[in-house]
């Protein structure tokens, strides 16, 4: 499968099977390459072929540009699941799905008339810088949901971000603030059978996924959002109609693709491979650690009942959250360096830098050096137990 599929940083050659020693392994981002291997093996239910001519238009048969058939299966997908409700709700295509862009949408749209300020919060540690982009006229970020935690009467206009599991720390989050005024953006791009145990399905009022964390396909660039309410719904379109115009139809009917051969077995085959390798990755980055006093990692409930499996699961979180444990390592990435490696600074998520996040979800040969890495730091360290 190598010949088609393109290098990472560490590898060159024909068949990407040179090793640069001296490269830096990338844990930063979330690039979710761990799914190329499932896609290559169910290539036919992957596969799409547009010939020139078709879907030149902006919109569907229907005029519109948001394709029914594809709703469809995104409400059969979560029924499935069990992991959002679809039923008497809105969706709408998004075509960036970073909280910035498509929460833009979502904040316009929940902004009410009343000219005095929005205020966005998000707990900490939240998804990074994206959150302060908000600070523009009609909305600014205000911080941390908890310095607002006792305003339960306030007045203010509060937009609170809840993302869960949450990134960077894969813990399942509700809502915090109270109030009159108070409305919440659900970023439940990480609320897949593969990620967490699914307690029950969410029902928020405003709720957005992303395809990228179900099928591994980033650069799509495709999420959605289900809305409960219509006059919510009708500001996110008018705000699609004067911005994007809508999702490429291209991606759309990939979309539709993927989803399609998802569904032939209930979504068994994916979720599984997805739990397994994640699961797999999340035991083994655990148990070198465990051997380390350097680092401490997130703490996940041990078991959790996942409605989608029947069954009680163990934690497979798209991220490791180390804590540095060392007074001198208050840079917690430097102590990476030592051994080529990079994660992402926890002081993007406003948190301190004594913690740094690693991806589990990258491709598999990334994850290996990763492995092999970090337990040469361990190893090395005279302070291991
Ligand atoms: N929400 C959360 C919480 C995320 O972590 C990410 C990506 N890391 C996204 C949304 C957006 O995902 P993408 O840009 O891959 O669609």
């Amino acid at each position: 499968g190598k010949l088609i599929c393109e290098c990472n940083a560490c590898y060159r050659g024909h068949d990407c099977s040179e090793l640069l020693p001296a490269c830096v392994v990338d844990a930063d981002n979330g690039d979710p390459l761990f799914l190329e291997p499932f896609w290559v093996q169910h290539a036919a239910n992957g596969t799409i072929a547009v010939p020139g001519w078709h879907r030149i238009s902006h919109h569907f048969n229907d005029g519109l540009l948001i394709s029914n058939e594809l709703k469809t299966r995104i409400r059969k997908l979560h029924e499935v699941t069990g992991n959002a409700v679809t039923k008497e709700r809105f969706i709408i295509f998004w075509s960036w799905c970073n909280p910035t862009s498509q929460c833009c949408s979502a904040v316009h749209a929940l902004l009410s008339s009343d000219p005095s300020l929005s205020r966005v919060v998000a707990s900490t540690p939240h998804y990074p810088e994206q959150m302060e982009f908000f600070n523009s006229s009609g909305y600014k970020f205000d911080g941390d949901t908890f310095l607002y935690n006792n305003q339960i009467d306030s007045e203010g206009n509060f937009i609170e971000f809840v993302t869960s599991p949450n990134n960077p720390d894969g813990q399942l989050k509700k809502g915090v603030l109270r109030g009159p005024f108070m409305k919440r953006i659900h970023d439940l791009a990480y609320y897949w059978p593969h990620y967490t145990a699914i307690p029950a399905p969410a029902d928020e009022d405003l709720m957005i996924f992303t395809l990228s964390k179900l099928t591994g396909h980033a650069g799509s660039r495709f999420g959605w959002a289900i809305i409960k309410d219509e006059f919510v719904y009708q500001r996110m379109l008018t705000y699609m109609l004067l911005s994007t115009y809508g999702v490429s139809r291209e991606t759309q009917l990939r979309v539709l693709k993927l989803l399609n051969g998802v569904l032939e077995s209930k979504g068994r085959e994916l979720f599984y491979f997805e739990y397994q390798t994640i699961r797999n990755r999340w035991k083994q980055l655990s148990r070198i650690l465990s051997m380390s006093k350097l680092f401490s990692v997130q703490e996940l409930d041990p078991l959790l009942y996942c409605s989608y499996y029947e069954k009680l699961r163990g934690p497979s979180p798209a991220f490791a959250r180390l804590k540095c444990e060392r007074e001198e390592d208050e840079n917690c990435n430097a102590v990476l360096k030592s051994v080529n490696v990079t994660g992402r600074n926890g002081s993007l998520f406003s948190a301190k830098s004594r913690s740094v996040h690693l991806s589990l979800v990258k491709g598999q040969d990334d994850f290996d050096l990763l492995l092999e890495r970090m337990e040469m730091l361990v190893s090395e360290d005279k302070s291991s137990k």
